[in-house]
């Protein structure tokens, strides 16, 4: 698909770090950018910034996406891209013992579910949602491409840490997800695409300290450094632009592997 004015795209958690990263890639090539994100401050601050619109959305509440859908619609026309970059992470031991090894204790069921609801239940919550949209339009490419679907999922589904197990349950799904909508769109001109981040520099690790941050940048193989957001969104800009890619997760790690810990 080639990127223009006339197109228009959806980024969930467009307001801050991938997401905000990938907002800026399109609106530099004249999309109309619609920011999805539960921080009304800094995703309207971006949306003014670029030119585009902000819709306070939760990923997690299907009405919230209706309404946001519709709301950006209005503003944009239907969206052609959706880009979902929402997402939260957590850490907690499947079960453990307090340091005195006098407590036993289980992971908190309600933390696991919520992360499970965020990062893969809203993936699906919008991106089904879209593809439902996207339908509608006609065809724009040679080969009757109507539209593309980018998920983010991390090398975490393959390769989860100690503490991951929420975390990388829900990202394995996002992965999972990506080759049976692919298969279920196909008919419709649709693409599913994931992207498999390593470890990248956003307000994520800012409440790392500095030395946490340089730490984590020395394991990756090369570049020896955390990845930036541009990084990911140029990868992005290419899925959009390449029709032949489709039903795959691709990883972005400078050759990172995950240790246990
Ligand atoms: P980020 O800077 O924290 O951005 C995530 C955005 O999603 C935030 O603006 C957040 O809003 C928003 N969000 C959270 N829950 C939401 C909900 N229910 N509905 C709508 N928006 C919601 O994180 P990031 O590092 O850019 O991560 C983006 C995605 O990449 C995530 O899915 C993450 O798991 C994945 N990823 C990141 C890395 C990395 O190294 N950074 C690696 C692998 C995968 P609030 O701030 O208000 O919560």
């Amino acid at each position: 698909m080639i990127l223009d004015k006339t197109i228009s795209a959806v980024v969930t958690g467009g307001a801050s770090g991938l997401g905000a990263a990938t907002a800026r890639a399109l609106a530099q090539r004249d999309v109309k950018v619609a920011i999805f994100d539960l921080d009304r401050d800094r995703g309207s601050s971006l949306a003014d910034e670029l030119g585009g619109c902000y819709c306070e959305a939760d990923v997690t509440d299907e009405k919230s996406i209706i309404d946001a859908l519709a709301s950006a619609r209005r503003w944009h026309g239907q969206e052609r891209i959706l880009v979902n970059c929402a997402g939260i992470v957590t850490g907690s031991r499947t079960a453990g013992r307090s340091k005195d090894k006098s407590n036993i204790w289980a992971h908190d069921l309600a933390v696991f579910a919520k992360v499970i609801n965020v990062n893969l239940i809203g993936t699906f919550n919008v991106g089904s949602k879209s593809a439902a949209g996207i339908m509608g339009l006609d065809p724009i490419t040679p080969d009757g491409g109507r539209g593309v679907i980018i998920n983010t999922s991390s090398i975490a589904a393959v390769e989860g840490q100690v503490g991951q197990a929420a975390y990388s349950a829900s990202k394995g799904g996002v992965a999972s997800l990506t080759l049976p909508m692919a298969r279920d769109l196909s008919r419709e001109g649709i693409r599913v695409m994931s992207i498999m981040p390593g470890l990248f520099h956003t307000p994520m690790f800012d409440g790392l300290p500095e030395e946490i941050r340089d730490n984590l940048g020395a394991g990756v193989p090369f570049p020896t450094r955390l990845g930036r957001g541009d990084e990911y969104a140029s990868l992005v800009m290419h899925i959009i632009e390449n029709d032949m890619l489709n039903g795959e997760n691709i990883r972005i790690d400078g050759a990172l592997r995950l240790a246990p810990k």
